[in-house]
């Protein structure tokens, strides 16, 4: 495998106050043959299969998405994170991004193959017992058996342990009684297994391996639903279901510990789904706005048309970026196991410790689709606005992304839960750092850290960023304190603040990776979208430290942390109208993103 120079596996969210160079991160240039091979299998699965069915998947045709899942079974693409032991390939994280980005150009079919392979086969991987590997994980890998995820209730979604679905040992002892109703079930319509959560005695929150065909269990009629209409979403009963005894997933009353680590590794990947449905849209719409004509041109050549298409690519290019950074992070760490570790317990311990990452990759990720995907309807006018073309079903298919693996907001509370957990447990040394932070604001402007050379003034920003971030949440944590998750506006801002931190970071140590290897010119537009990412991003960070500050102190105090804010991320002017146009033209140039595999 290429790998980068220094194999360093950072720490989860130290990104905030370290400053990691190019090599540190992993970026797509250095995929593998054999990882770009697997890329390739999934994307003329996708064309070949999946693409000439969309109409008929759409209409919801008896039996066609359960075929297709069955026969990625059959070409190796369901079971990525099945050990090869179980009969999966156990690939690395890089390599699923990949399949997950290659696979999502429908999203019906990236959600249904996300919810058998993701969300509804990993919890045997992680948290079951020999016994429940060696019986379902060869038939889920294989696609012989289809899975799925049954947490989200009517009344309980994002308070998922509001559950009302109740387990009892039968007066045997021999196996569980399952009652309740589960709600919005992807695959729910022709899955063969289900992950269940339950309250064993109503209030023990556990897990459980469900089977289509044991007594008392019934599937309800599938939801008519905004987008994703090829995929099945349906809620499922159960009635005094009878569950064999063994089919308990890890322990009683620490179902929570299975829900939550589940879903953290499907943010992730919701984040690299994300990647695939910007890129196709970068490309329908590259093409649309060359062919269409409008006051005698194409529309491709107006500024503004050009200026949707640079920032379509550039918000892709930060996603990207983002996502296999944090890939590449969980690899390394994965990798660096120590010898005789159970391998399963140890991927585990690491997606936790990337939690935030994660979070942080599906949060940025549905928000940049949807973005993109508003553009591509633009630059198509009115026909944007028709099914027969590419773009309105995306638009339409997109917006779930928002909601679900934990919707946006709670995603944002738990970024800074996390952070704050971390600060407090000594795990990141945040508090250590906000105290320096302190020291440096009294001592007044340093000028020990200059950063030299041609990216001085994007590595003063992103330095900036991070002191901005320091002092926004330092005014918020002393008035507030453990009362800090009752103010939401003001965490959330903290959130958009270190998403953005991560965002314009990834971005610059991609593009200056890319310049070592490649030289300026091949790297110029990526420079160009880096410096647009630092530019916006500073300015947007400026805007929610002033948000939180000013919900925090007031009087001189906050005119004189306004002041501070206001030194950190003073910069030099940039012309990001020109940065756009160069990014434009690669766009126009290539037909499409400009920056794949680079
Ligand atoms: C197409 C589709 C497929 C799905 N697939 C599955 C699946 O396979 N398995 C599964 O278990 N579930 C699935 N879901 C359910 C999904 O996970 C939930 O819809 C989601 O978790 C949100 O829950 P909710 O709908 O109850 O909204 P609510 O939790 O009621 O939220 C409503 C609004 O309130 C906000 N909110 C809630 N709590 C807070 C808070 N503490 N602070 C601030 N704001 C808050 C939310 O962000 C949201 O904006 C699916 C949903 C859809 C639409």
């Amino acid at each position: 495998m290429a790998t980068t120079t220094t194999p360093r596996a950072a720490a989860g969210g130290s990104f905030l106050i370290e400053s990691p160079r190019p090599d540190d991160v992993f970026t797509p240039a250095e995929l593998t043959d054999d990882q770009r091979l697997i890329g390739q299998t999934a994307e003329e699965f996708v064309a070949n299969e999946v693409t000439p069915l969309i109409g008929d998947l759409e209409l919801h045709k008896q039996g066609l998405m359960a075929g297709l899942l069955k026969k990625a079974g059959e070409l190796g693409l369901l079971g990525s994170g099945v050990p090869e032991e179980y009969g999966g390939s156990g690939l690395d994280k890089v390599s699923s991004t990949l399949l997950s980005e290659k696979i999502s150009t429908y999203a019906s079919f990236s959600v249904s193959l996300g919810a058998h392979g993701g969300i509804g086969t990993l919890p045997i991987v992680y948290f079951g017992t020999e016994a429940q590997k060696k019986k379902y994980l060869p038939k889920l890998a294989s696609g012989e058996m289809i899975g799925c995820y049954c947490l989200s209730e009517p009344q309980a979604g994002s308070d998922a342990q509001n559950s009302k679905t109740r387990a009892v040992l039968s007066s045997a002892g021999n196996h569980w009684i399952l009652n309740g109703q589960k709600m919005w079930i992807s695959n729910g319509g022709f899955a063969d297994l289900f992950i269940v959560f339950a309250k064993v005695d109503g209030e023990k929150f556990s897990c459980f391996i469900v089977e289509r065909g044991f007594p008392g269990f019934s599937v309800g009629a599938e939801e008519k639903k905004m987008g994703l209409k090829g995929s099945s979403t349906a809620p499922i009963f159960f009635e005094n279901c009878q569950v064999p005894k063994e089919n308990l997933l890890h322990e009683i009353g620490r179902g929570h510990i299975v829900a939550f680590n589940i879903l953290n590794v499907g943010r992730l990947t919701l984040g690299a789904s994300c990647i695939g449905g910007s890129k196709k849209a970068i490309a329908d719409s590259a093409k649309y706005a060359k062919e269409r004509v409008a006051f005698g041109k194409s529309i491709g050549e107006f500024g503004l048309i050009r200026q949707m298409l640079a920032n379509m690519a550039i918000r892709t290019f930060a996603l990207e970026s983002m996502v296999y950074r944090a890939a590449g992070m969980i690899d390394r760490a994965t990798l660096a196991a120590a010898d005789g570790a159970d391998k399963t317990q140890h991927l585990m311990k690491v997606l936790e410790e990337y939690a935030i990452e994660c979070s942080i990759g599906k949060v940025y990720g549905s928000e940049a689709l949807d973005d993109v995907l508003d553009q591509a309807v633009q630059i198509f006018g009115g026909y944007g606005f028709h099914e027969e073309y590419p773009v309105a079903r995306p638009y339409r298919d997109s917006r779930v992304n928002r909601i679900f693996e934990g919707t946006n907001e709670i995603n944002r509370m738990l970024i800074i839960q996390m952070l704050m957990k971390r600060a407090l447990s000594g795990t990141l040394p945040l508090l250590a750092a906000g105290a320096k932070l302190q020291e440096e604001i009294l001592g007044g402007p340093s000028f020990a850290e200059a950063a030299e050379g041609p990216w001085a003034e994007q590595e003063r920003i992103r330095a900036g960023a991070k002191k901005a971030f320091l002092l926004a949440a330092g005014a918020p944590m002393q008035k507030y304190r453990e009362k800090l998750a009752d103010q939401q506006e003001i965490v959330a801002a903290l959130a958009d603040i270190v998403i953005e931190i991560y965002a314009m970071e990834s971005a610059l140590l991609r593009a200056q990776k890319t310049e070592s290897a490649r030289g300026a010119a091949a790297a110029a537009a990526m420079r160009a979208a880096a410096s647009v990412l630092l530019e916006d991003g500073a300015a947007r960070i400026e805007t929610l430290a002033r948000t939180a500050l000013a919900a925090s102190v007031e009087g001189d105090m906050l005119r004189t942390q306004l002041a501070v804010l206001r030194r950190f991320l003073k910069r030099e002017p940039v012309d990001t109208i020109a940065l756009r146009r160069a990014v434009a033209d690669a766009v126009e140039t290539t037909g499409r993103y400009p920056f794949d595999r680079r």
